[in-house]
């Protein structure tokens, strides 16, 4: 019977559960045995009571919790061929040549990594002594298939990824909560969400809770914004506006690449509006708590998407990712997912703003 392993790396999202769980269940129904590897990587390299095998009721109620139950981690041993090799090891010795990986764009290219090396380090470990020939037998391929689970909704190829509809949630539910008292005493509002180098949780903020304005890494302002944005203020406070919202994305930049702070924003509210200016920065409760009901359908569509291109998969095909795309679950190359997603973050560093839009907003091609 097929042994497929399944792990959330990278930073957690709400919706990980749902995903370990859809993979866990449909691997029983189709007649494979599913394992946790805790801890990503990390547990991987580690082996022992980090790989687990995982029964039907062990998943149970896990729909309905934040986070990740069988943890997370950054790994830098993986990103060495040593830790790799201790991972190759570990997979055998369990009999695993599957391996389900829900993270961000790191984590997929290391599974990536993972499975191009795999014959190589097979051998190594072999001539180490470290494992016999025939403990390889019919595993001298291995199975990588990835899922994208981020809050950032930053992998291109994908309409969304599984934590980012929470996270959007739970920045609407807190600037309600700001709007109350901002409206009460007629107050401005400087908003920090999360979003390095992806505006997607801002931009889709702004619009969902009306802000006044809203800065994201991909658009950065043009020369002179701090007139702009106090325009438009002005415009919707004499239309009897009492509250002012401005959404400030983690990694908003302006058009020389310096960081847009929230500071300087409040300062600018301050003494070109006279506006009273506090600042919010909402941080991890943007990762916290349970997943909405949108992750929670497309962690566990995606996940049975995920066992299926498993059971699927041919030998020599690229690793594929789960998608979503106008509504409809898909997969498409992994590699390639990555590499525009990272040419979109290089078209930032090299103030390439229209590109960065472009590769962001365009349908995946293959
Ligand atoms: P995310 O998956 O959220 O993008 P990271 O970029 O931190 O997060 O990647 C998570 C982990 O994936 C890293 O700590 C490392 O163990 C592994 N990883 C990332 N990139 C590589 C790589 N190029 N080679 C091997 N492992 C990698």
């Amino acid at each position: 019977r097929k042994k497929i392993g399944i792990m959330t790396s990278g930073g957690d999202a709400p919706g990980m559960n749902g995903a370990v769980r859809a993979v866990v269940r449909m691997s029983i129904a189709k007649g494979c045995i599913p394992y946790a590897i805790y801890e990503g990587y990390e547990g991987l390299v580690k082996g022992g009571d980090k790989i687990k095998r995982m029964h039907w009721e062990d998943v149970r109620g896990w729909l309905s919790e934040g986070g990740t139950l069988i943890g997370t981690a950054r790994c830098a041993e993986f990103r060495e061929r040593w830790g790799r090799l201790a991972g190759a090891k570990n997979l055998i010795l369990n009999g695993i040549d599957a391996l389900i990986v829900c993270g961000g764009d790191g984590s997929l290219t290391g599974a990536d990594r993972f499975r191009a090396e795999w014959p190589g380090l097979l051998d190594e470990l072999i001539e180490k002594g470290e494992i016999t020939a025939e403990m390889c037998d019919g595993h001298r391929e291995l199975n990588i298939v990835g899922m994208v689970g981020s809050i950032d909704n930053d992998m291109t190829g994908t309409d969304a990824t599984i934590g980012c509809y929470s996270s959007l949630t739970r920045i609407c539910q807190a600037v309600d909560f700001i709007d109350s008292t901002a409206y009460s005493h007629s107050r401005a509002f400087v908003v920090e969400v999360m979003g390095r180098h992806c505006g997607w949780l801002a931009l889709m903020a702004g619009v969902a809770c009306g802000a006044d304005f809203v800065f994201i890494p991909e658009k950065p302002p043009v020369e002179g914004w701090e007139d702009e944005m106090c325009d438009i203020i002005k415009k919707h406070r004499a239309l009897g506006k009492r509250k002012t919202i401005v959404i400030v994305a983690e990694g908003a930049i302006d058009r020389n690449l310096n960081e847009i702070k929230a500071t300087y924003v409040k300062d600018v509210l301050c003494e070109k509006l006279k506006l009273d200016t506090r600042i919010t920065t909402l941080g991890h409760v943007q990762r916290g708590g349970t997943a909405c009901a949108y992750d929670r359908m497309l962690a566990t569509l995606q996940g049975v998407e995920a066992v299926e291109a498993v059971l699927s998969a041919q030998p020599g095909d690229e690793s594929p990712v789960i998608t979503i795309t106008e509504n409809k679950i898909g997969r498409v190359p992994l590699m390639s997912a990555v590499k525009q997603t990272q040419a979109g973050a290089e078209c930032i560093k090299k103030k390439d703003f229209d590109g960065a839009m472009r590769l962001r907003d365009r349908e995946f091609e293959e």
